[in-house]
């Protein structure tokens, strides 16, 4: 079976590990602009050292491609451990990144989170460029 058969894909206000998509509808060709993702954007995420978001990933398919490109990935790794135990350095990360981005081409940007209990999830924004 295909791992994306394995992927979870829901609305991000409803199901919070669906990461949420924030840039803009439409860019100018050849023009940098941020692309902001975060899981937990309207329900929290637990955030605890038993349970937490790993990584997000996002990647670029520009229409008509055959292939994605990756734009960024990162990993989360702090999440109050310490060498007293679980949930005790008082540090934590937050599931959310920016990274900044530019295309002439038309696209869809795909982000996928990975919850070190709940797997895998994915989202998807499309860009039009003028
Ligand atoms: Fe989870």
């Amino acid at each position: 079976m295909p791992i994306g058969e394995h992927v979870g894909k829901a609305d991000w206000k409803t199901e919070k590990h669906v990461p949420a998509i924030d840039c803009p509808d439409k860019v100018k060709a050849d023009q940098m602009f941020d692309v902001k993702v975060t899981v937990g954007k309207e329900i929290a995420h637990p955030n605890t050292t038993a349970h937490h978001i790993r990584w997000i990933a996002l990647y670029f398919h520009p229409d008509g491609a055959k292939f994605s490109f990756q734009i960024a990935r990162a990993e989360f790794a702090a999440h109050g451990e310490s060498p007293e135990g679980a949930d005790t350095s008082t540090i934590y990360t937050h599931s959310t990144a920016t990274a900044a981005m530019k295309t002439k081409r038309a696209g869809t940007l795909h982000a996928v989170a990975f919850c070190n209990i709940h797997g895998l999830w994915e989202s998807e924004k499309k860009i039009a460029v003028e």
